[in-house]
């Protein structure tokens, strides 16, 4: 019989928002006193401030991170006829964009070991058709970006990395987001770098794809009422703005805390055979957006988890090719066994910066309990 004695969230925005709460309310408190809620200043010390650590030449706010990949794909011209490749096990946001913006997704199955996109089977996927490649470095993990970079090189493909779960991870030593033609983030509430509401941000080297997004992205129009060209409207709001720019002074500790977290996790689960801890790439930092396990008979671990007052989460359920949205592309699980497989086994243990040594040990006690 399983007692609950603790109750560990999956997350906690609160904890954060309590730890920065008077530099917080302050930043706040100032958007709405000055009335600079659309297209102000401290949406461009933003971008600065995180084009500057992302050691990148540009960065567009937008709306949310799934319009972001959405900007990047019409501003490359990709459309009806084209094909791009991503990868089967992802929020949707991967895939809908591309059908979105005209062109038609083509799912590459996982890596077995990681979570992120096999390049080998991007090989497989290739076609004339194909235009370009969105790896996503899902959990926090960086795919085989420079792998990747060689692939799309030698066919002329664009890369768009999908860094919505990602900030500040690198492959040796390069940051993730830095290798593609651009990099699209998420700053939902609860990613690394959490708005207080929904905001998204692009990162590129290159000025002329730059000046296009920002365009794009705000009605066609660089200069009000000079439109160049249809556009949408999807921009970083003031206070979203203001909210992030805070938090960009605290992100590498809590990046630091992440991690430290995960050792904590790797110690304190260390010899559960049932269960698999997350893989780290040789060459690559992780930081942790999820802490990702594999566990035998995972239902029933979640089902004693959850009656013991602890959280977890799938990411996700159902491989992207497999839901009823890709049905049309008619798939079988033969396609992407490795997605196919893990689809079982994978669980997201509580993770967040502020937790605390007690709740590791309660988390993997339970998880210990569980098998016994
Ligand atoms: C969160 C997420 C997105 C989308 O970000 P939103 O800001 O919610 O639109 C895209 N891709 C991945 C992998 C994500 O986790």
């Amino acid at each position: 019989m399983s007692v609950k004695t603790m109750s560990v969230p999956f997350a906690d925005l609160r904890a954060q928002y309590l730890s920065i709460k008077e530099e917080m309310d302050a930043a706040i408190a100032d958007v709405i006193d000055n009335t600079a809620f659309i297209r102000t200043p401290i949406i461009t010390e933003f971008e600065h401030g995180f084009a500057e650590m992302m050691s990148a030449k540009h960065c567009i706010g937008v709306a949310n991170g799934t319009d972001a990949i959405y900007i990047v794909l019409k501003m490359l011209g990709i459309g009806q006829g084209d094909e791009v490749i991503t990868v089967a096990n992802s929020w949707i946001s991967s895939s809908e964009v591309i059908t979105q913006a005209g062109a038609k997704p083509v799912f590459a199955d996982i890596e077995p070991g990681y979570f992120t996109i096999d390049p080998a089977d991007i090989e497989r996927k290739i076609t004339p058709a194909t235009k370009a490649i969105i790896p996503v470095h899902l959990t926090g993990h960086p795919a085989q970006i420079d792998q990747i970079m060689e692939i799309a090189e030698r066919h002329g493909l664009f890369v768009i990395e999908d860094c919505a779960q990602s900030h500040f991870a690198t492959l040796n030593g390069q940051l993730a987001g830095t290798f593609g033609v651009a990099s699209t983030f998420s700053f939902y509430p609860g990613k690394n770098l959490g708005a207080y509401g929904d905001a998204g941000g692009i990162l590129t080297n290159d000025d002329a794809l730059a000046e296009k997004c920002r365009m794009y992205a705000n009605h066609g129009a660089l200069i009000k009422h000079q439109h160049h060209m249809e556009g949408i409207n999807s921009r970083l709001d003031g206070l979203q703005a203001a909210v992030l720019k805070v938090k960009l002074g605290h992100i590498l500790k809590w990046t630091e805390q992440r991690q430290f977290w995960a050792k904590a996790y790797a110690t304190a689960l260390e010899g559960i055979e049932e269960i698999e801890l997350p893989a780290v790439r040789p060459g690559a930092e992780h930081v942790y957006h999820l802490y990702m396990i594999r566990a035998q008979d995972r239902d029933g671990l979640q089902t004693f988890l959850d009656a013991r007052g602890i959280q977890t989460v799938i990411h996700y359920p159902t491989p992207l090719p497999f839901l009823p949205a890709y049905s049309y592309l008619g798939h079988s699980r033969e396609d992407f066994p490795v997605a196919a497989a893990y689809q079982d086994a994978i669980l997201s243990l509580p993770f967040f910066p502020e937790m605390n040594q007690e709740m590791i040990d309660y988390v993997a006690e339970s998880i210990r309990t569980y098998y016994r």
